[in-house]
């Protein structure tokens, strides 16, 4: 057998779900509607900012982001925002990861919200900590709700940091001011850092409340964003975080060894979309557009045996199989093949012990054209058909 050079700390990791399942999808010539990445082209005006970059400066930027970038961010996020609370980062992968490093010594706890981004747990482990779990439960309204009891009972004395999501991937949760009030209380009891991983700030088809914002969050919480979503270029991996000075100079001590700097073209262009993003409306007809998108993605669900829950956000729906009785990851497995569409099997969003409770459930985007959405949906109703 071929030796493995996996440290320790990697070794567990297998290939993740979404290179999986594009893999899947390419190879049967499948509609992908597994990992979720726009399959319809950015808007003219960031192509432009694009172009306009590459005659720019080409040399590193400076540690903590381009200055034009840090402004048009504070212009975003509040004008009192200076250096001292913004870090440019390589999407809010690195983000994650930077505060994770910044944050954990070996043994701290970490409050996950199941289903969860999977880099989550990934970024935890390999920064020392422990994950503690949390699953939200799917109500008959096909809404997600979280068990503040349950809440509670993940922090413990060693607890350093909760990661929250909203919009929620892969749910489309956003969550509400009592859920997030509950999650800044126990912050404060048990002295936590709230990591808000926002990058689905602006597709939220429900009022998106931003959790520093939330009454005594401010001084606890890192928020994460980045301009992949937003502006339908998932491989700028432009992002950032924003926070109080002592949580960002924390981030920047681990940041400064990851990528040093973040590329220079890249956040150039994208201090240009920022500033012309907000004075165009571009964010409401980015939410229409999206609402849009679910809305047809989950009428062309109705006949097939999938039964979609409620996305109030994200670009993801998770629908209901267990008309099928297959597991999530048999169904996902044979879908490209079979009927023509990838999706993603949730269970990958969940830790071993919890993993049943996404046996019957499937993970939709629709970040993809109408023809996609709408054909994806007339194969979808031969599936119980092919796996007759
Ligand atoms: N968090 C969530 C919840 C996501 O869905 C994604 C998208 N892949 C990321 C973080 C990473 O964002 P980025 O592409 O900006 O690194
Ligand atoms: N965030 C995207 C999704 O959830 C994929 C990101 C990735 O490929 N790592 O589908």
């Amino acid at each position: 057998m071929a030796r493995s050079y996996a440290s320790q700390r990697v070794s567990g990791f297998s290939e993740t779900v979404f290179a999986k399942y594009t893999r899947l999808a390419q190879a049967a010539g499948a509609i992908n509607l597994g990992q979720g990445f726009p399959d319809f082209d950015p808007p003219e005006f960031v192509r432009a900012a694009l172009r306009e970059a590459a005659s720019g400066y080409q040399q590193y930027a400076p540690l903590p982001g381009l200055p034009v970038l840090l402004e048009a961010l504070a212009h975003k996020l509040g004008p009192e925002l200076s250096a001292d609370h913004l870090q440019v980062t390589v999407g809010a992968t690195e983000g994650l990861f930077a505060s994770m490093q910044a944050l954990l010594d070996p043994g701290d706890e970490v409050v996950l919200i199941e289903p969860f981004y999977d880099a989550y747990p990934a970024d935890v482990t390999m920064a020392g900590g422990v994950p503690r779990y949390v699953p939200l439960t799917p109500l008959a309204d096909g809404r997600w709700s979280l068990d503040l009891d349950e809440l509670r009972a993940a922090f413990t004395p060693l607890t350093k940091a909760i990661i929250l999501n909203t919009p929620h991937n892969p749910t489309g949760k956003v969550f509400t001011a009592a859920e997030l009030d509950a999650v800044v209380a126990l912050a404060e009891e048990f002295d936590a850092v709230i990591i808000a991983d926002e990058v689905y700030e602006h597709i939220a088809f429900v009022p998106h409340l931003p959790v520093a914002s939330r009454p005594g969050a401010w001084p606890r919480t890192i928020t994460l964003s980045s301009v992949g979503k937003t502006f339908s270029v998932t491989g700028w991996k432009i992002g950032w975080a924003v926070g109080p000075q002592p949580l960002i100079s924390a981030l920047r001590l681990a940041h400064q060894w990851i990528p040093f700097a973040v590329a220079t073209p890249l956040q150039q262009a994208a201090a240009s979309i920022l500033q012309q993003a907000e004075a165009s409306g571009y964010y409401a007809e980015l939410m229409a557009l999206y609402r849009r998108k679910r809305d047809l993605l989950v009428a062309a669900l109705a006949g097939s045996p999938l039964k979609p829950l409620t996305s109030e956000g994200s670009y993801f729906v998770m629908a209901d199989s267990s008309a099928l009785g297959l597991d999530d990851v048999a169904l996902c497995d044979a879908l490209p093949g079979r009927v023509g569409v990838a999706a993603i099997p949730p269970s990958a969003f969940y830790s071993e012990a919890h993993k049943p409770l996404a046996k019957h459930l499937i993970r939709l985007a629709f970040c993809k054209s109408d023809e996609a959405l709408c054909q994806a949906g007339e194969r979808l109703k031969g599936l119980a058909e092919a796996f007759a």
